[in-house]
């Protein structure tokens, strides 16, 4: 991620809704993919402060109404916005019930990983669509809580009187249990599963690189899949998953895979992978926008890897002077980063002509 200027001078941070300095409302533009503050206002609209750009703009309806985003709409021509909701809002489908406090501050975390996640994921050109712009599958996001009958006395859907929500994607759609956003329970779960990391932002690429899977492997490249990952058809999913929770990851996962997790199924290996290669991305990105050094994203991919390992090392030497975690704790072993290879070539060959990503080599 970058950092953006207003124009009163002050830098802008991507997840800002103002000015520190002169109290300007900002936003992202989605025409010049910066985040600016909007000159103009809500009723006679907003203007884009970029001079290289200058489009008319309006809040996303969650950014103005519900202050939970910090996107802006493009107006066309006729001043009159075709959806009320911005390129990452557009794809929700279920939101966390508002009537309780906690769960609004909960939603604002998570679409705030969302929009990061979304700014990597287009400036890599990735595609992603609704059902109205003929993607198959149609990508979704629920954001839902666990149902219990003592909390809510009604009946309750499938599950009778309880529902836990289960985190993850299914022919588009993704869900994440809104407890994620509680660090205090994220934290638990991470001990209990035994991971290095869990975060909002892993979750969304993590489940997004499942979508992705059925977007551009299924039915598509699949030959090419299990040349590099195995076959996904056997065994059988539920069966690889029985096993892995029954008896753990196999201990010579670190020399594999780019996770444990990823030892459970070519599937878990792929969005492991791809999640990889996402952060990969994003840090690289980050590094070369703050003067960190490094090529950026827009170099061969042996580049990106030595880059990347030059910046873990400096990154967890200085994570362990803090006494903290490790930052990056995946290994950038041979067959992991055949694998990286792998996807992003597959990157390289689906992105959409005209985005940021045309001059990756
Ligand atoms: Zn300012
Ligand atoms: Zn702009
Ligand atoms: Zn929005
Ligand atoms: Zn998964």
């Amino acid at each position: 991620m970058r950092t953006f200027h207003c124009s009163c001078g002050e830098i802008l941070f991507f997840d800002n809704t103002q000015c520190v300095t002169c109290g300007s409302d900002a936003g992202f533009c989605p025409v010049c993919r910066m985040l600016v503050d909007l000159q103009g206002n809500a009723e006679s609209g907003y203007r884009c402060s970029n001079p290289a750009c200058g489009a008319g703009l309006t809040k996303c309806h969650n950014y103005q109404i519900e202050q939970v985003c910090n996107r802006c709409i493009a107006l066309p021509p006729s001043g009159q916005p075709t959806e009320i909701f911005c390129s990452c809002c557009r794809y929700n489908t279920v939101i966390p019930n508002l009537t309780n406090d906690d769960n609004r501050e909960k939603w604002r975390r998570i679409e705030a990983a969302k929009r990061r996640v979304f700014y990597h994921l287009d400036l890599l050109g990735l595609p992603h669509g609704k059902a109205s712009d003929g993607f198959v599958p149609p990508l979704s996001f629920e954001f839902k809580e666990d149902f219990s009958s003592l909390e809510n006395p009604q009946p309750m859907g499938d599950f009778g009187e309880y529902e836990t929500v289960m985190t993850g994607h299914l022919n588009g759609k993704i869900t994440i249990n809104i407890q994620e956003a509680d660090s205090v329970e994220r934290e638990r779960l991470r001990v209990h599963f035994g991971e290095q990391h869990r975060s909002l932002i892993g979750h969304f690429r993590h489940e997004m690189s499942h979508y992705y899977w059925d977007l551009l492997i299924k039915g598509k490249r699949e030959e090419a899949f299990k040349a590099v990952f195995g076959d996904h058809n056997n065994p059988p999913y539920a069966d690889a998953m029985r096993r892995h929770y029954q008896q753990g990851p196999p201990n010579d996962w670190g020399t594999r895979y780019t996770s444990a997790y990823a030892s459970m199924h070519p599937w878990e290996d792929f969005a492991e992978t791809f999640t990889a290669y996402l952060e990969m991305v994003a840090a690289l990105d980050t590094a070369f926008h703050l003067g960190l050094g490094g090529p950026g994203v827009y170099v061969n991919f042996d580049e990106m890897v030595a880059a990347y390992k030059r910046l873990g090392m400096a990154m967890n030497e200085m994570n362990r002077t803090m006494g903290l975690k490790d930052l990056m704790t995946r290994p950038l072993v041979a067959s992991v980063i055949k694998k990286l290879r792998y996807i992003h070539q597959l990157v390289r060959n689906v992105h959409v002509p005209g985005s940021t990503s045309s001059s990756i080599n």
